[in-house]
């Protein structure tokens, strides 16, 4: 199907320009920091990076999955983890004076833990640097694990822990192969079992096909498992090999989707055309914490 809808006015972003994002690309470069702002060619990238606000992605830049909406390249990974990662992400952590920082990775299906030592590592090792950086992470389904490696990772007590649906489960084939949706809804309910102060986080894409009331229902999922805040967001097709635009979600529709997720008792809700999982995650969670 090549014929895709025409991109509305509501998605068109600025080029990155600024100094602060000279500054971000900068400290991500001198650190050999792998981030998914630009692996994802995310359309808030001027915006966010302007404020130093990058997402940070470890363990490689090759992922074992290869989810069809996503512009990350999969295969085989080439390397073994970098030891020394955990501290060049700490130390750029530092450099760029964040209040939040949102950590995620690629998919290690070939690694026994699925890396989350690693990322335990990393949570530990920003601790230490900026002990008051609230820290997100973002990660894998850990699914070929033993459960129990999750406990190694929310014992690292990231703040937020954040784990993606993408989306609805009927379109889990086409969109999310090699993911299991009750998988990843039951990681999150864990996660809260573990240490029940812990924030805990989900997303999805729209336009991929869903319909409205699959969407509801998702809602209800998460709140089911437990899980606190949401974000849904446009999908955009990264090239025309990837999943294919359905259609583009108005404002109003995603306005609509905002209030039925509050009204679902969710705390944070983030539902825009360009919400990203990682999108004015600080701001929203400074928020929260000083309500
Ligand atoms: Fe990066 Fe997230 Fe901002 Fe996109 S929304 S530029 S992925 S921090
Ligand atoms: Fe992309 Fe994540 Fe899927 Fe890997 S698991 S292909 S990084 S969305």
């Amino acid at each position: 199907d090549n014929a895709q809808p025409k991109k509305p006015e509501w998605i068109r972003v600025k080029a990155p320009t600024s100094a602060g994002y000279k500054e971000t690309r900068d400290i991500m470069r001198e650190n050999k920091l792998v981030t998914v702002c630009e692996e994802a060619g995310c359309p808030n990238v001027g915006e966010c990076w302007s404020q130093g606000h990058a997402t940070m992605m470890i363990m490689g830049e090759v992922c074992t999955r290869a989810c069809t909406f996503c512009n990350i390249a999969t295969g085989k990974p080439p390397e073994a983890l970098d030891v020394f990662e955990p501290g060049r992400v700490a130390d750029a952590v530092q450099k760029l004076g964040l209040n939040h920082v949102v950590i995620t990775s690629v998919d290690r299906d070939d690694i026994e833990d699925g890396g989350a030592e690693h990322f335990a590592m990393t949570i530990r090792a920003i601790r230490k640097k900026s002990p008051n950086t609230t820290i997100e992470i973002l990660t894998p389904d850990f699914i070929r694990c033993d459960p129990k490696v999750l406990e190694v990772v929310v014992e690292a007590r990231p703040d937020v822990f954040n784990h993606n649906l993408e989306t609805v489960p009927g379109l889990y084939p086409e969109v999310r192969p090699g993911a299991r949706y009750f998988h990843s809804l039951r990681l999150l309910q864990r996660v809260k079992e573990l240490d029940p102060t812990m924030f805990t986080k989900s997303g999805i894409m729209v336009g991929l096909g869903e319909d409205k009331q699959s969407v509801t229902q998702v809602m209800e999922d998460m709140r089911a498992a437990d899980i606190d805040f949401v974000t849904i967001g446009q999908y955009l097709q990264p090239t025309p090999k990837h999943h294919a635009v359905d259609r583009f979600v108005t404002p109003e529709e995603f306005a609509t989707y905002e209030k039925t997720a509050y009204n679902k008792g969710f705390l944070m809700v983030s539902a825009t055309p360009l919400t990203r999982s990682s999108y004015h995650a600080g701001d929203d969670f400074a928020r929260l914490r000083d309500a």
